[in-house]
């Protein structure tokens, strides 16, 4: 086993080495509450073969991901009432990752729940297409 699989805490949990609170569990996905939740019943849903993010994970595993994403979300809105939920993945750690073992976050949400959204910012004239036209390049 590779030593990045060896050390990392998902895939200990996945191991069975450290405890988790489950809340699913199939061949391929592993789906267990956040220890820190932002509201409760934060699941983190992950993927049992060690990738660090979604730029060097399989399109398979992925479609894995985000049909189990799908599943528990609902589950989230059906046994807690949730009225919506965030699906969020971070990549890299300037957008906060932490753990470099591919997740999705599923947080579920409430219109009550206090919590803002991101802030907004505006283009100025023409920015929006130049920014469009840089993204473009790298997709040919
Ligand atoms: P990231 O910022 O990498 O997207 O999020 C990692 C998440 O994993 C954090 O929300 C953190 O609370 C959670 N986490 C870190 N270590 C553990 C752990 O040992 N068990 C559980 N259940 N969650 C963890
Ligand atoms: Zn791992």
């Amino acid at each position: 086993m590779k030593q990045e699989q060896q050390n990392c805490i998902f895939c200990k949990i996945i191991r069975g080495e450290v405890p988790s609170t489950k809340v699913y569990e199939d061949e391929k996905i592993i789906a267990f509450l956040d220890i820190r939740p932002i509201t409760e019943g934060h699941t983190l849903v992950v993927p049992k073969a060690h990738t660090s993010g979604l730029l060097d994970t399989p399109g398979q595993t992925l479609a894995e991901l985000v049909f189990a994403a799908q599943k528990i979300g609902q589950a989230l809105v059906t046994s807690l009432g949730a009225e919506g939920f965030n699906l969020t993945c971070n990549n890299g750690k300037a957008s906060g990752q932490v753990v470099f073992h591919l997740h999705f976050h599923l947080i579920p949400r409430r219109a009550s729940d206090g919590l803002s959204s991101w802030p907004h910012r505006e283009y100025a004239l023409g920015e929006a297409e130049k920014m469009a036209e840089k993204i473009k390049s790298a997709l040919q």
